[in-house]
């Protein structure tokens, strides 16, 4: 099985998409994920995988805190900054939580520490414990099969 089928596979699930953003020192890094899951309601825990080349990894191992912001759908140029898709650094804008960064005007934001790690494969699921959450009114962007679109209920 080669690893296009896989990934056409895995883009047949339809998901949101989030910016993953944590501050080491003062310096504020933010990456597109879409790997991104409810855990447990209690204790309240997310989780997140990240890619070993991403250099999110390296941040979040020294912050022990991240956040992930889920994006509207006039947020698609967000998501591909963060993605190294386009280049829009005016599109994107931080708030900070406990200060942890958000991205300003996401639909939901939680703030997290990290409960525990476990590398799996080529990537690293951090499971989040949730310590602040904040929610904004709006429409979600939508990804599916490898392109960004809105979402419509049936
Ligand atoms: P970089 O590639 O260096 O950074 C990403 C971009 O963000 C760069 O353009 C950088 O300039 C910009 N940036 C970072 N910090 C700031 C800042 N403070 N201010 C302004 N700009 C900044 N990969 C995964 O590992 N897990 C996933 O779940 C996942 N899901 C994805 C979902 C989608 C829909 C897409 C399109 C990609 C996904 N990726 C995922 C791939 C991942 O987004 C890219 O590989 C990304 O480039 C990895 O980021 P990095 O941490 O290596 O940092
Ligand atoms: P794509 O066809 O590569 O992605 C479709 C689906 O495949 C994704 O939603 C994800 O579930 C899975 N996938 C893709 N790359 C993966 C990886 N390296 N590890 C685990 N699962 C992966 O869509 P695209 O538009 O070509 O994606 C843009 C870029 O973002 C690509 O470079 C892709 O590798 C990356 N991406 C990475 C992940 C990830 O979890 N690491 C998730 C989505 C996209």
């Amino acid at each position: 099985m080669d690893s296009r089928t896989f990934r056409n596979a895995m883009g047949r699930f339809a998901t949101g998409v989030t910016i993953v953003t944590t501050e080491v020192g003062r310096e504020t890094h933010g990456m597109t994920a879409n790997a991104f899951m409810s855990v447990s309601l209690d204790p309240k825990l997310v989780t997140i995988s990240i890619d070993h080349k991403a250099k999110m990894l390296e941040q979040i191992n020294q912050s022990q805190q991240f956040a992930v912001s889920i994006l509207s759908e006039e947020q698609m140029d967000v998501s591909m900054h963060f993605a190294n898709q386009k280049d829009c650094p005016d599109a994107v804008q931080f708030e900070y939580i406990s200060g942890v960064p958000i991205i300003n005007n996401a639909l939901a934001a939680v703030v997290c520490d990290v409960e525990q790690s476990f590398e799996v494969g080529d990537h690293t699921l951090f499971i989040g414990k949730v310590l602040e959450i904040k929610l904004t009114e709006g429409n979600p962007l939508a990804f599916f099969e490898g392109k960004y679109g809105s979402y419509q209920p049936v």
